[in-house]
């Protein structure tokens, strides 16, 4: 899948943040608005019910008031009780006034209209009648009538207030249902946003790793490519680029060896021939000391030409390490091919060869485990005692194929454990006895194992202990059939 990146990572970067919070923020949007309406709702339906109560129970002490000073005037029929009247009707017109600009109900409404057509009634009748007990008595009862209507007032009121909570209180859960079901809905997107986008940062960061990790293993077969910002595919072109220059190093450095080793042989090929001719007598007969000056020349120049052909093993190992000619093999046939073809060294020390074989399959380099076999083998045998026990075991463990090879010999100090695989080191401490190598064993075994994604370690003793292991990958269904 091809995807377009923007052109830096930092960019990259913030594009992930505004895109995964952006529906965090709406969820926290969209609650604020509709807590702002709830509020405003709240404030504003309490604020008016209240204002109407209080105008209704200051129209019921109006209307009282109205009463006293109208009954007085109509007991007395004293002019001061008239103006007293006076005076508390303006009193009560003003809050029937107030009342009628307020948002009322219908209710309310008409009740305030009934109040003040009936008040309206009973001032003509004061007006009319004149200060009578005809006019005391039909005022107790029209007045009695009025009040009661401004106690409807007042109970519609609360009723109203009691609507607006009951309104408010459906409002809120409806408020608070579609928030649970916006968060239901964001959550899953906001969590699927930050995996793609965790993706799309940690693709490229991968990608750069495995390609220095393939640098560091010597795998430079592999172009390294980089999908991701622009910076990223730079780094990775610069990463190719270091690669490219490896391979030429690399070959540069093959090609030296080869070159330098195939001259050093013609040289000492001559040497040695020339220390056979006089150690066979053939140019004159040599006395004792001239013999054994003879016979060393013609040892080191053997051993020279070990060392020499050890250097060129190792370039062409060199060669060829980024590449595996896999097949299903038989580990076990391995084993035994290379315990055949040491036969030699090991009847010549008296050796016992432990076996200790499962049957293994794995998908690997036949010819590749069998030099790391033969060289393990070799080194068991050279390090190992007269009439000492080399063990080998294969197994397996998990996907995994294990093998050991165990000799009884001096072994090696932790010290040494990690030095010994490295290319042309030898343990200096190690016994005189040793036979000579050139320090390439080791670390032939270590290239060859890593090349199959395998490790190979140094166990504890006592003797020497090695053990390699690899993936076995998918070598199971030619096991059924082995
Ligand atoms: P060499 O050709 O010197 O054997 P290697 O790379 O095979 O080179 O081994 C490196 C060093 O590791 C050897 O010089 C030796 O000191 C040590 N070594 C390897 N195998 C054994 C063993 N089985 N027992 C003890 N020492 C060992």
């Amino acid at each position: 899948m091809r995807l377009t990146y923007p052109r830096s990572f930092l960019s990259l970067l913030l594009i992930g943040f505004t895109i995964v919070s952006a529906p965090l923020l709406f969820a926290l949007f969209s609650n604020a608005v509709a807590f702002e309406r709830l509020a405003d709702l709240s404030e504003k339906a309490v604020h008016s019910a209240v204002k109407v109560t209080q105008a209704s129970r200051a129209l019921v002490s109006a209307i009282t008031s109205l009463e006293r000073s109208a009954r007085q005037y109509a007991v007395a029929g004293d002019a001061k009780f008239l103006e007293a009247y006076s005076a508390n009707r303006v009193a009560f017109q003003g809050v029937i006034r107030q009342l009628r600009v307020m948002a009322l109900s219908e209710a309310q409404r008409a009740e305030a209209v009934g109040i003040e057509k009936q008040e309206e009634a009973i001032h003509q009748a004061i007006m009319a009648a004149g200060p009578t007990p005809q006019l005391a008595n039909r005022l107790v009862r029209d007045f009695a009538q009025l009040s009661e209507r401004a106690h409807t007032l007042v109970s519609l009121g609360d009723q109203v207030i009691d609507e607006g909570i009951e309104q408010l209180r459906t409002q809120a859960v409806k408020s608070r249902n579609s928030v649970f079901w916006l968060m239901i809905a964001l959550i899953p997107t906001a969590i699927l946003l930050i995996a793609s986008f965790t993706f799309l940062i940690a693709r490229p960061i991968t990608q750069v790793s495995e390609g220095i990790r393939g640098l560091g293993e010597g795998q430079f077969a592999r172009p390294i490519r980089i999908e991701g910002p622009g910076d990223m595919v730079r780094l990775g072109e610069q990463l190719d680029w270091l690669r490219e220059r490896l391979v030429t190093l690399e070959a540069q450095k093959t090609r030296f060896l080869q070159h330098m080793s195939h001259e050093l042989k013609t040289p000492l090929t001559a040497l040695r021939e020339g220390s056979d001719l006089l150690s066979s007598g053939v140019v004159g007969n040599l006395n004792a000391e001239q013999h054994e000056i003879a016979r060393i020349l013609r040892e080191n120049s053997i051993e020279l030409r070990k060392l020499i052909e050890g250097l060129l093993n190792y370039s062409a190992v060199h060669a060829q390490t980024s590449y595996l000619d896999a097949s299903i093999v038989q580990l076990r046939d391995v084993v035994k091919r290379v315990v055949n073809d040491r036969k030699l060294a090991i009847v010549a020390k008296n050796l016992r060869v432990d076996l200790n074989c499962e049957i293994v399959t794995a998908y690997c380099d036949e010819e590749k485990i069998r030099v790391v076999l033969d060289n393990l083998l070799s080194n068991a045998v050279k390090y190992s005692p007269e009439k000492g026990v080399v063990a080998i075991k294969l197994y397996k463990e998990r996907s995994d194929a294990v093998i050991e090879v165990i000799d009884e010999g001096p072994g090696i100090a932790p010290a040494e454990r990690e030095k010994i695989f490295e290319a042309f080191y030898r343990d200096a401490n190690a016994p005189p006895a040793a036979i000579k190598g050139s320090g390439l064993g080791l670390s032939i075994v270590k290239e060859y194992v890593q090349l199959h994604k395998g490790v190979v370690e140094v166990l504890d003793g006592p003797g020497g202990r090695f053990r390699i292991r690899f993936p076995r990958k998918q070598a199971d269904g030619a096991e059924e059939a082995a």
